[in-house]
């Protein structure tokens, strides 16, 4: 039996090892650190970094690596190997504070959208106190921020804790207005729910497309595919529970708060959820989780596919962030409160969040936008492209009658006035969830829906961090100079709900009648990559940003680059395994298969007269034709991808993959799937769909 209290955090330096180890002063100082968000003073780091390197050598480690968030995505890590040569000839094992504050990738290759020239290519790593060091695989992770010798941004870390900072500093300054002067630190806890498929790893190795872009570029529909609904919350089949189970001890060990886990809607589709934490940690956290699923996966035989859209026909996969505003000492300000005076500034609160979502809808639904989450946002198993927020008709009533002046409750005579009536509690424990909307109100917190499952959770918390900053910033420069600050706090919560209230939709969101109504709303509807990229770099939104202090306007130019280079990049290759994998193994097979029939076809005629072949005939008939269709429309996708190389300007190469390349694709795809579905399965040169999808028992 596991020793699950045991086996928690033992690969992580965290609190237990680090009081343990540390002289007083420092463990103190740290703590101070980490807490507030304070810089690390650097006397302290060369003590950290003697504790840290023998506890990890008597964990085993022989390295160490500055563990960072490029811009790629996903993480990067250099390890060193903690070797310094002796005197004698032999070795002693060393780490210093100066290599544990600051390392040197050299990382030139990784996007920075301009903002390293070449001859300048050297960016520095920065040791995050605030996220534990772990150890996985005999290596120390330290958790850093990349940034260039300008001190650019060149990660997700850095403005995340910009976000950070900046929503503790006005939330602080409204939460004096209530008189929560004990409060010294606001943060934002996330609870990513992540989504993913696990497939035979036999099976996935003969998939060019799954193995280069992470999706099947080819597959028709299986017989039985997610329509029985039998497989949501479903048994979990032997190989599936084992590998879960050994996933929840590795992410136990290295600290991850592995909570839940079942089957999703898609056959070979999967959840896991964490407890949530501090923003940082969690986004640290699901970077290591997504990570140590594919190790996991890897020892069972089996891989985990963390794309948005791996099959098509089937749900795809997501990342529910759940996100919500809380105090050092406890206080989560989306809860609704005991008294009036906590709900007014519950209240407060939720009008800022909904200020915030719509006024910076196009930056938050950019924050989620990438070429494989273009496949799921609006395909009626994800949320739209629209965003809105779903309160529940319970809050949505109160706050209809502040906004109206009006009793809640019809039948009682007295109006809303805030900081005078308790709210009502009931929505607390509302259980009336609605599935469909992007951004959901689930009693104590927001739900985020739109982020893909393969993505970085920083960039959807960074721009919410900083919009309701932004919002709150505004609030408290209003109430601060407030002569009556109930009255002006009541007027506040009305007219910013009546302003924002457009972005409010109890309804079904995956219902196309929505679409029109959020048209004629005003709201935006940012379908594709290339729609979403253009906005970040608005007056509106830079402003907020440099505002906020989360990015500078160079760093966001720099971001709307790689954007929209990622998505050429991405698609690009797809298309190109696409045209490979129809002329080096669809198009071979369906001719063998065709020789083949027409063959049994002359054999059979030669026979004797009265022999039919028929069925030979018809279907190489039908396949060759099939076959001149394949062959056809891999020719235009392959005069696309040409054509689109020679497109300069990266913004139109990008609309022109979306207007071009991707129809090109899919028209390849249809006439392969029909020859698929035609062509004896022994000929079919790669396994099919009901292969992967229900290949895992
Ligand atoms: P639901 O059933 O509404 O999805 P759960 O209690 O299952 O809610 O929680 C879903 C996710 O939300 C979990 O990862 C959980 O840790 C996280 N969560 C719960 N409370 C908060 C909060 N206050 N802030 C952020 N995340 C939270
Ligand atoms: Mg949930």
């Amino acid at each position: 039996m596991t020793n699950v209290p045991e086996l928690f955090g033992s690969m992580v330096f965290g609190d237990r090892e680090m009081k343990a180890r540390l002289p007083a002063e420092v463990y103190r100082s740290l703590k101070r650190t980490m807490k507030q968000g304070k810089h690390c003073d650097p006397s302290v780091a060369n003590a950290v970094a003697d504790a840290m390197k023998d506890w990890a050598l008597q964990h085993g480690a022989t390295h160490y690596t500055h563990w960072f968030q490029p811009l790629t995505g996903v993480t990067a890590e250099k390890h060193d190997s903690f070797i310094t040569p002796a005197l004698d000839g032999g070795v002693i094992m060393e780490f210093s504070g100066k290599e544990l504050i600051k390392g040197e990738p050299d990382a030139s290759s990784f996007p920075s959208g301009g903002l390293r020239a070449t001859f300048e290519a050297r960016g520095y790593t920065a040791w995050d106190p605030t996220s534990y060091a772990f150890i996985l695989d005999k290596t120390l992770y330290i958790p850093t921020a990349f940034c260039s010798y300008n001190d650019e941004a060149l990660d997700k870390k850095t403005p995340l804790l910009r976000s950070m900072e900046a929503i503790n500093r006005q939330a602080l300054r409204i939460l004096k207005l209530f008189g929560h002067t004990e409060v010294t630190h606001v943060s934002c806890s996330v609870g990513p729910e992540q989504e993913y498929f696990l497939v035979d790893h036999e099976k996935y190795m003969k998939r060019p497309d799954l193995l280069f872009t992470g999706r099947t570029l080819f597959g028709a529909k299986p017989p039985k595919g997610q329509e029985l609904d039998d497989h949501y919350f479903g048994v979990i089949k032997p190989r599936v529970q084992a590998f879960m189970n050994d996933l929840n001890e590795e992410l136990w060990k290295h600290g991850v708060l592995a909570k839940t886990e079942h089957n999703e809607v898609a056959p070979a589709q999967h959840e896991l959820a964490p407890i949530f934490s501090t923003t940082n940690i969690a986004t640290d956290h699901n970077q290591l989780t997504m990570e140590v699923m594919q190790k996991v996966a890897a020892k069972h035989g089996l891989d985990c596919l963390l794309h948005e859209k791996p099959f098509a026909g089937v749900n795809g996969s997501g990342k529910h962030n759940n996100w919500s505003i809380a105090t050092d000492t406890g206080m989560n300000l989306l809860s609704p409160g005991e008294n009036p005076y906590e709900n007014a500034q519950f209240l407060l609160f939720l009008v800022a969040t909904i200020k915030a979502v719509d006024v910076y809808q196009d930056l938050l639904r950019t924050s989620v936008a990438s070429a494989g989450n273009d496949h799921r946002l609006g395909a009626n198993e994800a949320p739209p492209a629209v965003i809105s927020i779903f309160l529940g008709d319970e809050l949505t009533a109160i706050m209809d009658a502040i906004e109206n002046d009006a009793p809640y409750i019809a039948a009682e005579k007295t109006v809303m006035k805030l900081g005078v009536h308790a709210l009502p509690r009931f929505f607390r424990d509302n259980t009336d969830r609605n599935r469909t909307s992007p951004f959901a109100f689930t009693g104590n917190k927001f739900e985020f829906r739109m982020v893909g499952s393969s993505q970085s959770i920083a960039d959807a918390n960074i721009i919410l961090n900083s919009a309701v900053a932004e919002v709150l910033q505004e609030f408290a420069d209003k109430l601060e100079n407030a002569e009556d600050f109930e009255a002006s706090l009541h007027d506040l919560v009305r007219e910013t709900y009546a302003a924002h209230k457009r972005i409010v939709f109890n309804g079904n969101g995956y219902d196309d009648a929505w679409i029109a109504e959020a048209e004629k709303r005003g709201l935006s509807n940012l379908r594709t990559t290339p729609d979403c990229y253009p906005c970040t770099i608005e007056k509106k939104n830079v402003d907020m940003l440099v505002n906020q202090r989360v990015y500078t306007p160079v760093e966001i130019k720099s971001r709307f680059e790689i954007g929209m280079e990622n998505y050429v990049k991405s698609v690009l290759i797809e298309a190109n395994t696409m045209v490979r994998m129809a002329e080096t193994q669809i198009l071979p097979a369906v001719s063998a298969y065709c020789a083949d029939l027409a063959s049994a076809a002359v054999t059979k005629q030669q026979l004797s007269a009265g022999v039919s072949a028929a069925y030979e005939t018809g279907k190489v008939a039908e396949l060759s034709a099939l076959e001149d269709s394949i062959s056809a429309k891999c020719a235009a996708l392959q005069d696309a991808i040409v054509a689109n190389g020679s497109i300069a300007d990266a913004a139109e190469q990008a609309y022109d993959i979306r207007d071009s390349i991707l129809p090109a694709m899919a028209e390849l795809r249809a006439v392969a799937d029909a020859a698929e579905v035609k062509t004896a399965k022994s000929y079919w040169p790669f396994p099919t769909y009901a292969d992967l999808l229900f290949g895992v028992r």
